[in-house]
């Protein structure tokens, strides 16, 4: 049997975000992504520049997704789920989709390691024969951000085959042995991948950060890889992994070239520093909407100090669900049903699927003091939270906020990449400004700084490192110069072979 894996990179390559790996195990004949996600900024780019198109030939046109031809998988993109805004709603299109089977495709999955966008995004698009495996909570997140997006095509999820797993599962296709560890990441639900292939075993990171509240997951990684290289020649019988050692690594380095010295504890201490005498009567908050720590971190501020923690009915929605099925400990705190500080914000007037949840959970509310309507904002008077994730909520601040209160702006967001809910700063400060509302900066990353990518790499010491989602995959190079490891730089759809021998 040849044991020789091929990897080629469709994207996250000198970039952060759009992650598309093939890998194709030749040894045992498999052929898997890992993750098929879309960049941020190139799809805002090809939305702004095709507002109305819904083809998959525009979006590999615009190279947002890879082109059929440039992949050596037969049938990748579905025939019949693809979903056009312009001449129908979501329940009529799934009506349409009934009976119908895309033509089989020789990919045998993809495997999304956590609910970003930027790493799942383009699976709207694909083949519904290829089973999607992601953790059990991902999906949970993954789906209510389709429920809760405008209907179109990059959110249509509809007929797609889902095998979840958790950590302490075992994936297996053909012969080729996955364990998806659980990462601590800005979002939950986020994993690393640790593959044993014909060719030895390939770890690949996801996103992840060594320095969040549950930064022991990142560490149960480390600890996984070092026992999975113990098993030499178990895994398969013909073969033993030499020394022991991973083969490739395929490593995060989005922040690879900075750091700072940060921790969500650490950010909780700042926030304590700007509330213990405030002069302002409400603050406007902002960092992405499924950051858990962030959100738990400023409504365990709102209750220290008594104020009110204001978040829309969307959000109320997300958080209700992760809390109800929550896998987590930490995910059922804070709870939206149960803790009073937390207000509803009535602000979506659309129809979504989204919404029947959404006022079953302000039934269990039921009280009135925790639901407001966007007219009932004018009269609030003081110690007020405003959460916001995107420039669309700043027409709130504009139009409903009282004038005369004096306010503050803590920018909490996620790191200023390409990665979720990008806001258009400029303009949101440029209007603060006018409104005489100052900015502070309160934050730490999802991502792991310059040391701990250092020592991650150190602890998994593989034979070959491969930098993804990094604007700088050349610091790899120079980080690890000398040492017993080679860097690759990967190359679009240039693939690159990995042998035993
Ligand atoms: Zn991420």
């Amino acid at each position: 049997m040849e044991h020789r894996v091929k990897l080629t990179f469709y994207g996250g390559i000198n970039k952060v975000g759009g992650n598309k790996v093939l890998l194709e195990d030749l040894g045992y004949d498999v052929k898997i992504f890992l993750d098929f996600g879309i960049n941020t900024s190139e799809f805002s780019k090809f939305r702004k520049d095709f507002p109305y198109t819904n083809e998959i030939k525009a979006l590999t046109d615009c190279h947002v997704l890879p082109r059929e031809i440039d992949i050596p998988i037969k049938d990748i993109y579905s025939k019949y789920f693809i979903f056009n805004h312009t001449n129908s709603q979501y329940p009529q299109k799934v009506k349409e989709c009934e009976g119908k089977v895309d033509p089989p495709t020789d990919l045998d999955g993809i495997l999304i390691s956590h609910p970003h966008r930027d790493h799942y995004r383009g699976i709207s698009f694909v083949n519904r024969n290829i089973p999607i495996y992601t953790g059990v909570v991902t999906k949970r997140i993954i789906k209510a951000y389709s429920r809760s997006s405008a209907q179109r095509f990059e959110n249509f999820l509809h007929g797609l085959k889902w095998i979840l797993f958790r950590t302490g599962n075992v994936i297996q296709i053909k012969k080729l042995v996955i364990y998806p560890i659980h990462v601590d990441h800005s979002i939950p639900a986020a994993y690393g991948f640790i593959i044993c292939t014909s060719a030895g075993i390939i770890v690949y990171t996801g996103d992840f950060r060594m320095h969040g509240p549950l930064q022991l997951m990142t560490a149960d990684l480390i600890k996984k890889v070092k026992d999975v290289c113990k098993t030499k020649g178990q895994i398969e019988s013909d073969f033993t992994y030499r020394e022991g050692r991973v083969i490739a690594l395929i490593c995060e380095g989005t922040h690879i070239h900075k750091g700072s010295i940060e921790s969500e504890r650490i950010v909780k201490r700042h926030l304590r520093k700007l509330f213990k005498i405030i002069p302002f009567d409400y603050a406007i908050v902002q960092y992405g909407r499924v950051d858990w720590d962030r959100f738990r971190t400023y409504v365990d501020i709102a209750k220290k100090y008594n104020w009110k923690y204001i978040i829309s009915d969307k959000d109320a929605y997300f958080y209700n669900r992760l809390n109800k099925k929550a896998i987590y400990d930490s995910m059922k705190d804070p709870n939206i049903e149960n803790t009073d500080n937390i207000v509803i914000l009535l602000q979506e007037k659309r129809k979504f699927q989204w919404k029947e949840d959404v006022n079953q959970m302000l039934k269990n509310i039921g009280k009135s003091e925790r639901i407001m309507h966007l007219s009932d904002l004018k009269d609030l008077n003081k110690n007020f939270f405003l959460y916001i994730t995107s420039i669309y909520d700043y027409d709130i601040i504009k139009n409903y906020l009282p004038k005369d209160l004096r306010g503050v702006f803590i920018s909490s967001n996620v790191d200023p990449y390409a990665e979720e809910y990008r806001m258009d700063k400029r303009f949101i400060s440029t209007d603060l400004l006018d409104r005489g509302v100052p900015s502070y900066r309160v934050h730490a990353s999802g991502h792991s700084k310059p040391h701990d990518i250092i020592r991650f790499v150190n602890e998994i010491n593989p034979e070959k490192l491969i930098p993804i989602h990094t604007e700088h995959p050349d610091f790899f190079r120079k980080l690890f110069k000398g040492e017993r490891l080679e860097v690759v730089l990967p190359i679009y759809n240039i693939p690159f072979d990995i042998t035993s021998s």
